[in-house]
């Protein structure tokens, strides 16, 4: 695909977050002809790395109830399209002692029965106050325990959040929006947004960057659905980065190896700053920072600092955490609205379509900000903008009725048992991240029963799903593999599975068997990266042993990354 002329495409999507996904869906859906562009892999940026909670935020309430409403009515619809994906999340503030709420009980309880009035719409109950023993029941590791029970303990508040996988969510957009017409190039970035000299906008220049290959595609509109690099895509364009400004926000989370807990709990940091702990799938996640961020958007990890930051106040309440295994980290920045002067975390997280008529570039529009809960109706608003600017006929948004792949049904788990033998946990897990689509992984099984072996044990993941994801999926490399399906992300750091991995990428892609080492490598390089700063010094040190035994083996073959 090189040099033809405007009008190939209705619509360049830039950016494979939740966003440009969410928009490739709806215009696919409503007729448009649509080309998205992701410069490393669907979900690699904050929707992938996410606390994964499409809630209305408690927090906003105060400043911007208008943010609570919208995303828990979004919540609401994300919840019947995806129904598969979804976890309960119920939180626990306990409130009294030193290091967390010292506001009165009442006070917040008042403050909660505001937030209730939304819980309707994404079918959340109501929050319950608890007394210090009802918050023993539920949780007898608080505060190490009933019997080391902090004086000034006055009780506590339950309140109900739901829970996604972000990745999931991402590819189940970005594979609808390809069902229904769509083209998706992965590892594809876009360097130069072209425009006719009057200023409108003709189309896209990108560069694939596995091969090298340079592209050219014209486009009647395009769309900057790239978050914190938002910036960066206006300069692409030759208009100014201001006028896609966005104060981006670093966020991590410290990964655990197990559900330490059943509940989310919310604590204080040194900063006063409110911090969670989560169930989140089969593990525990600790987040998260809220920090000004000046760096490379394609570099984004979580520091020692950072991590004992979020330790140490958590401990505070939860004191076993200091005693649990932390096996990893997540990094992403939010694309917050810019504004100078308030601290990170009082930044709106409302959402904004900037139109850049205004600033000579017509055709091109920009999203700005959002949430991960509401990226529907941003992408529903970003759609009903493009049909305005194409000027085709307006067809109704259904993205809120209409169920993303595997959202049909659930996939029964004893069938699919029965049907692969696979064990019963690998099943779940199955059925968690496929939803109805995991009998068409089944079907695999029943047509080669040696796909139904485990390739990862932590997670686990069989190889039938590997090849699958592969196939239908867009995954093409084991880092590719390891966000859609988890494999590799447990306590092992993917030393148990990446081997295996990259040789079934290998073989699916049709590469040779070297390259299927070299993809596994480059996996374990990054988890090492992401993984040193929380696994503590001994460990670390032994992984990064291996991982420099086995490129010296590949040698030559093995590039370094940039
Ligand atoms: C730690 C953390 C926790 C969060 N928790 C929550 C939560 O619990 N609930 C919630 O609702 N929200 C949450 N958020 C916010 C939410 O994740 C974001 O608002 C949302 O994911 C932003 O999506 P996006 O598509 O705009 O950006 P991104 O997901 O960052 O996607 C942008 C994409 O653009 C691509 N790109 C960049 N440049 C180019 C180029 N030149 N060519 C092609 N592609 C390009 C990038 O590779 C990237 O994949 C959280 C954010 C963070 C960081």
């Amino acid at each position: 695909m090189s040099g033809p002329g405007a009008g190939d495409f209705d619509v360049a999507i830039i950016g494979g977050g939740i966003n440009g996904t969410g928009v490739a869906r709806d215009a696919a859906m409503r007729g448009l002809k649509v080309i998205l562009f992701e410069r490393n892999d669907i979900a690699f940026g904050a929707s992938g790395n996410s606390s994964g909670m499409i809630h209305g935020g408690p927090r906003y309430l105060t400043d911007d109830p208008e943010v609570t409403r919208t995303s828990c009515l979004d919540s609401g619809f994300i919840q019947k399209i995806a129904p598969h994906l979804l976890f309960r999340v119920p939180f626990l503030m306990p409130l009294g002692p030193e290091g967390t709420e010292q506001t009165h009980i009442a006070l917040v309880d008042a403050f909660f029965e505001a937030y209730d009035r939304y819980q309707p719409l994404k079918n959340g109950k109501p929050h319950a106050r608890l007394t210090p023993d009802e918050l023993y029941e539920l949780e007898p590791g608080l505060f190490g325990g009933r019997s080391d029970k902090p004086a000034r303990l006055s009780g506590g508040i339950t309140f109900d959040e739901w829970g996604i996988d972000g990745v999931r969510l991402c590819v189940a957009n970005a594979i609808d929006a390809i069902e229904r017409g769509a083209s998706i190039r992965t590892h594809t970035s876009v360097e130069t947004i072209l425009r006719e000299p009057g200023g409108r906008v003709r189309g896209v220049r990108a560069e694939n960057r596995t091969t090298g290959e340079s592209l050219v595609v014209g486009a009647r509109a395009v769309v900057n659905a790239t978050g914190a690099w938002s910036p960066l895509l206006a300069r692409a364009a030759g208009i100014s980065p201001e006028s896609a400004r966005v104060r981006p926000g670093k966020g991590i989370h410290v990964v655990f190896d197990r559900r330490l807990t059943n509940y989310a709990i919310i604590a204080k940091a040194i900063d006063d700053r409110q911090i969670f702990i989560e169930p989140w799938q089969n593990v525990t996640v600790l987040g998260t920072i809220d920090d000004d961020f000046y760096g490379d958007p394609d570099d984004v990890r979580a520091t020692t600092d950072e991590v004992r930051y979020l330790v140490e106040a958590i401990t505070r309440v939860l004191p076993a955490v200091a005693d649990a295994r932390a096996i990893g980290t997540t990094a992403g920045l939010r694309p917050t609205l810019y504004e100078y002067g308030p601290n990170e975390d009082a930044l709106s997280r409302d959402h904004r379509v900037v139109d850049h008529a205004k600033d000579g570039a017509r055709g091109l529009f920009s999203m700005i900000g959002g949430k991960l809960a509401s990226y529907r109706i941003f992408a529903e608003q970003m759609t009903d903008a493009l049909i305005r600017h194409l000027d085709v006929p307006a067809t109704p948004c259904r993205t809120h009725v209409a169920p993303l792949p595997g959202g049909e049904h659930a996939a029964s788990r004893s069938a699919l048992v029965e049907a692969t033998g696979i064990d019963a946990v690998a099943a779940v897990r199955l059925a968690y991240r496929h939803g109805a689509r995991a009998e068409r992984i089944a079907e695999r099984i029943r047509s080669n029963p040696l796909e139904a072996s485990v390739v990862c044990p932590c997670e686990p993941v069989i190889e039938a799903e590997v090849r699958h994801v592969v196939r239908h999926e867009m995954a093409a490399s084991v880092d590719d593999v390891a966000r859609r399906t988890r494999l590799g992300l447990g306590s092992c750091g993917g030393m148990r599975c990446a081997a295996r991995c990259g040789q079934i990428v290998a073989e699916e892609c049709g590469f040779e068997p070297r390259a299927g080492a070299r993809l596994a490598l480059r996996f374990l390089v990054r988890q090492a990266k992401t993984r040193a700063v929380a696994v503590g010094p001994a460990q670390a040190s032994q992984e990064a042993l291996i991982v420099s035994s086995l490129r010296s083996e590949l040698g030559p073959l093995f590039e370094e990354e940039p």
